[in-house]
């Protein structure tokens, strides 16, 4: 998706709204339909500032109890949009559009999966498999004993005890 920002950056425009959909199920499997990407450019004292969401339904899989589940998962973004860098600035605070066209659609899966949370759980509070028997903790409970003390705390309960 490309959008002209001509007459955004010459100011006969102030602002453009976009919206449109990317299949990215190739570059991210757990994205199975079409994800959403909407928000504007908009001219402010002659600096483009681009703004957006990007928003789908993802499939996961738990990582405490395997289950699997759909998230809606929704990632905003900001960031002006300059014609070139200057020496000391960062091209990763600036969109760098030397022509008039601007394509948001590999901007908005990038920004999008980089926004993925690190941990995906079913729930919060989600009380995973027991390491025993492998019930699921969230649906019934099992009798097993567990040694749930942690390695690292073990070695410093020893050095406690010296
Ligand atoms: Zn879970
Ligand atoms: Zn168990």
């Amino acid at each position: 998706m490309c959008i002209n920002i001509k007459q955004l950056r010459d100011g006969s425009l102030r602002e453009k709204q976009f919206e449109f959909t990317v299949d990215i199920s190739d570059v991210e499997p757990t994205v199975s339909s079409p994800v959403t990407v909407s928000g504007e450019i908009v001219n402010r004292a002659d600096v483009l500032l681009l703004s957006m969401t990007v928003e789908g339904m993802r499939d996961l899989i738990c990582d405490r109890c395997a289950k699997e589940f759909s998230r809606k998962t929704s990632v905003r973004f900001e960031s002006c949009i300059v014609d070139h860098l200057d020496n000391e600035e960062d091209e990763d605070d600036f969109i760098v559009c030397e022509g008039d066209e601007l394509e948001l659609s590999e901007l908005a899966v990038s920004m999008f999966i980089l926004g993925f949370d690190s941990k995906n759980l079913c729930t919060e509070d989600c009380k995973g498999l027991c390491q025993v028997c492998g019930a699921n903790l969230n649906e019934q409970a099992c009798n097993c004993k567990v040694e749930s003390i942690d390695p690292r705390l073990e070695i410093l309960a020893q050095l406690l005890d010296d």
